[in-house]
C-alpha cells in the first residue's frame, strides 16, 4: 500500500494476519521432527491424524496453503478434460489463479449462488449426461463458510441436497472448508457433521485458528495417498515440517473454541457500522463483515486508502464494497477505532 501508515494500526483485512500464539511458538520450538517426505515426522503425523479425527475422515494431509489443498483435491478427484461444478464467486474459481484449469486441465462450470449457496436443482441440471460432445462432470465443490458472500454459512439442508445429487450421479464432492469451524459454530453443529456430506475437505490452520502456515485436507486413506503424490509433484513435500505442524496442533486443540469471540465482535462491528446512514451493512453470519460504501460517494478503494490513513486496514471487495474480518488480534477497542475513523471520513465528505 502506498499510503504512509501511522505507527499504530488495526488490521481487519483478513484473519490470515493473525500471529501465532506464545503456546504455538513454544510447541514449534519443542517439536519432535523427522523427514516428512519419508513419512517420518511424528508431529506432522500427529497433526494429520488429529485433523482426520476432528473431521471424521480416515486420513489427513498437511499442505502448504488452502490454495494448494484445494488444487490437490481437484487434481486427485478429476482427470483433465472433466468439468467441475462450483459457485460463481467461490474461492477456487475467483482467487486461486486459475490453477485448477491450468494444472488440472479441468473446465470450471460456475453456478450463481444465493449467499454462496448453489440451488441444488441448478447443480443437478449442470451435471453432464453421457454424450460425445460433453466433458464429463468430475467434481462438485462447495465453500462453507463462503468468503465472497461475506462469511455466509451454507445451510445443512443445502449440503445434504448436494450430497444426494453427488451420490445419484456418482460425482464426488469437495468442501473448501477454509473456515469450516466458523461454519460449525454458526450452524450449531460439529465440523464432523458438515464434513460427512463430502468426500474430501480442506481446512485452513492459518486463518482464525492463527497458525503461521498451512492447511489440512482430509478424505479416505486411498484418496489421501494419491493426494500425497500430487503434493510432492507440486513441490509441496516438506521435510522437518513438524516445526509448522506443531503450531497446527495447537490451532486445532486450543483455537477452535475461541472462534465465537470473532463472530461476536463481527456482530458488534456490523451493528456500529449499520448506524452510520451512508453505509449498507450485510449482517454477518460469522467473522466477515461486508459494507457497501456507495452512498458515501467514495469508491471502495478510495475508502480503503482513507481508512489506512487513519490506521485502519480493510480490503476492497468490489467497486463499492469493503470487507472487514474479525480475528484474535483485534478487539472491541479496534472495532471502535474503525467506527470513529469511518465517521470522520464520512463527515469530511459531507
Ligand atoms: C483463504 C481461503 C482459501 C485459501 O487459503 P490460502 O491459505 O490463502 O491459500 C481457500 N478458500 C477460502 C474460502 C478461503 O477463504
Amino acid at each position: 500500500m502506498a499510503t504512509a501508515m501511522p505507527n499504530k494500526r488495526v488490521d481487519f483485512r483478513s484473519d490470515t494476519v493473525t500471529r501465532p500464539t506464545p503456546e504455538m511458538r513454544q510447541a514449534m520450538y519443542e517439536a519432535e521432527v523427522g523427514d516428512d517426505v519419508y513419512g517420518e515426522d511424528p508431529t506432522v503425523n500427529r497433526l494429520e491424524e488429529l485433523a482426520a479425527h476432528l473431521l471424521g475422515k480416515e486420513a489427513g494431509l498437511f499442505v502448504t496453503s488452502g490454495t494448494q489443498g484445494n488444487l490437490i483435491a481437484v487434481l486427485t478427484h478429476t482427470f483433465p478434460g472433466q468439468e467441475v461444478i462450483l459457485e460463481s464467486e467461490s474461492h477456487i474459481f475467483y482467487y486461486e489463479v486459475g490453477g485448477a484449469a491450468l494444472i488440472g486441465g479441468v473446465q470450471l462450470r460456475t453456478i450463481p449462488g444465493k449467499r454462496g449457496a448453489m440451488e441444488p436443482a441448478a447443480v443437478e441440471a449442470a451435471i453432464r449426461p453421457h454424450d460425445i460432445h460433453f466433458p464429463p462432470t468430475g467434481l462438485i465443490c462447495v465453500e462453507n463458510t463462503h468468503n465472497r458472500a461475506g462469511g455466509a454459512v451454507i445451510p445443512i439442508s443445502n449440503m445434504s441436497a448436494l450430497a444426494a445429487i453427488g451420490k445419484k450421479y456418482s460425482v464426488p464432492l469437495h468442501l473448501d472448508g477454509a473456515r469450516i469451524f466458523n461454519a460449525a459454530y454458526a450452524l450449531n453443529t460439529s465440523a464432523q457433521e458438515i464434513a460427512a456430506y463430502f468426500d474430501s475437505v480442506s481446512c485452513c490452520l492459518s486463518k482464525g485458528l492463527a497458525a503461521p502456515v498451512g492447511s489440512i485436507i482430509v478424505g479416505r486413506k486411498e484418496w489421501i495417498e494419491r493426494a500425497r503424490k500430487w503434493r510432492k509433484r507440486l513441490g509441496g513435500g516438506m521435510r522437518q515440517a513438524g516445526v509448522l505442524a506443531a503450531a497446527g496442533i495447537v490451532a486445532l486443540e486450543k483455537m477452535i473454541d475461541r472462534l465465537p469471540e470473532d463472530h461476536k465482535l463481527a456482530k458488534y462491528l456490523a451493528a456500529g457500522l449499520a448506524e452510520i446512514p451512508q453505509l449498507e451493512v450485510t449482517p454477518p453470519d460469522t467473522n466477515i463483515v461486508l459494507v457497501d460504501v456507495k452512498q458515501t460517494r467514495l469508491t471502495a478503494s478510495d475508502m480503503v486508502y482513507r481508512l489506512a490513513d487513519q490506521g485502519v486496514l480493510v480490503t476492497a471487495f468490489g467497486p463499492s464494497t469493503i470487507r472487514l474480518v474479525t480475528h484474535k488480534d483485534v478487539d472491541r477497542g479496534a472495532a471502535d477505532w474503525v467506527l470513529t475513523a469511518m465517521k470522520n471520513i464520512i463527515a469530511g465528505e459531507a
